[in-house]
């Protein structure tokens, strides 16, 4: 029985609408399982933007890093698009994501078994379901390197430097094989060896570090070839570590593959066990505030909270098998229905949850 602070961030759009459904399913896991689950609200994006003139309050960072953990819906939406870079919603998120430390990002991409036909992939290859975790070092590699303009010997020129530490790739390895060993044991480590320096290193340290985990099959695939065989074969990988820039590219290919934007959750975290937990899609501002959106991908947030900041595996496992069993009672939100569901709304979704954990 424990005490949680966890800061909540709405955010935007159907941020709101999705996370307070999140809230009532967590709240009943509390008076379940006898925890308490103090909910601090803070400002971020646009909502941040419209209260205090910019996308990420100083008070916002203070309350994040004083809490157990963060959960957010989504920023972001057109009110805000015609903002200057620095002050647009999307950079609170890249913000709040460094201010945190958040190194590893965690992203399931799973297909439930009453979702498969959602797949654009052929049922033969992907079968009733599938469940990989792709695990990307979220702060370094080019995206944080040395970008600038030279000239060169054809005029003006660009770079940026990919450029990866030992220290970083250690850090990001333990989370995969942290994570292969509470799932399949399988760690499919993607780089471009064949051509680059900070990828070489790469696997050098990846190899070192599975001598750590004797039960875990390591593999390497270089990245072409995983985006491939993401396609035409899925059911192969378990839990898939790469950079930043390999990870950004990947993860979205394997939410794709699920078929439903609504359904998939993330987790990055920091040292330790501190962590931000958000659904994968973004504000949906067509829908927002309409009892359209799906709250499952933040809802299934909430179950990584449990999982990967406090440890809670039953509490997690309750809230991912209500989930599995509203799903197979057929109740769906307009972005997963078919002619033969029950449609309903986001409220009535996050109900159907609640029912279903009793
Ligand atoms: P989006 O994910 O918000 O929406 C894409 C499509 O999927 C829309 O048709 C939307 O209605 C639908 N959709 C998304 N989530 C859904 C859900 N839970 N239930 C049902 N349908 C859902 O992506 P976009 O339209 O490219 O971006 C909209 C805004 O969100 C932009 O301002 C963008 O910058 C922002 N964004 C924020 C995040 C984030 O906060 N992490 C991520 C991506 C985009």
């Amino acid at each position: 029985m424990g005490v949680y602070n966890i800061a909540v961030i709405k955010g935007d759009g159907i941020g709101p609408d999705v996370v307070n459904e999140e809230l009532k399913v967590l709240g009943r896991i509390g008076e379940k399982f006898g925890h308490t689950f103090n909910f601090t609200d803070v400002l971020l994006g646009g909502a941040a933007i419209d209260a205090t003139g910019g996308p990420i309050p100083e008070e916002t960072i203070e309350i994040c890093k004083n809490s157990d953990s963060v959960l957010l819906g989504a920023v972001g939406g057109p009110k805000w698009d015609h903002m200057p870079g620095e002050l647009r919603p999307e950079r609170g998120l890249l913000g709040i994501r460094s201010a945190l430390g958040l190194y590893a990002n965690l992203r399931p991409a799973v297909i439930h078994k009453a979702l498969a036909s959602a797949s654009p992939i052929k049922p033969e290859i992907i079968g009733d379901s599938l469940d990989i975790l792709v695990v990307r070092e979220l702060t370094g590699g080019i995206y944080f390197g040395e970008h600038g303009y030279r000239s060169g010997k054809y005029g003006e020129e660009a770079y940026d430097i990919e450029n990866y530490s030992e220290f970083e790739i250690k850090r990001i390895a333990r989370v995969a094989f942290e994570s292969a060993m509470k799932r399949n044991k399988n760690v499919t480590s993607v780089d471009k060896s064949n051509v680059l320096e900070s990828s070489k290193l790469w696997r050098k340290v990846v190899i070192e570090m599975s001598k750590d985990y004797p039960e875990v099959e390591l593999n390497h695939m270089y990245v072409d070839n995983a985006a491939m065989q993401l396609v035409r074969n899925p059911k192969q990988f378990d839990v898939i570590l790469t950079s930043n820039i390999f990870g950004d590219i990947l993860s979205d290919e394997a939410s794709q593959i699920t078929g439903s934007i609504g359904m998939l959750p993330s987790a990055s975290l920091a040292d330790g066990a501190f962590g931000l937990y958000e659904p994968i899609h973004g504000s949906a501002p067509d829908i927002a505030g309409q009892n359209l959106a799906n709250p499952i991908a933040t809802i299934l947030s909430g179950a990584m909270m449990l999982r990967y900041s406090f440890g809670l595996e039953q509490e997690a496992k309750v809230i991912e098998d209500a989930v599995e069993e509203v799903l197979n009672n057929n109740i769906r939100t307009g972005d997963i229905a078919d002619e033969n569901s029950v449609r309903v709304g986001t409220r009535e979704m996050g109900q159907a949850v609640l029912d279903a954990i009793g």
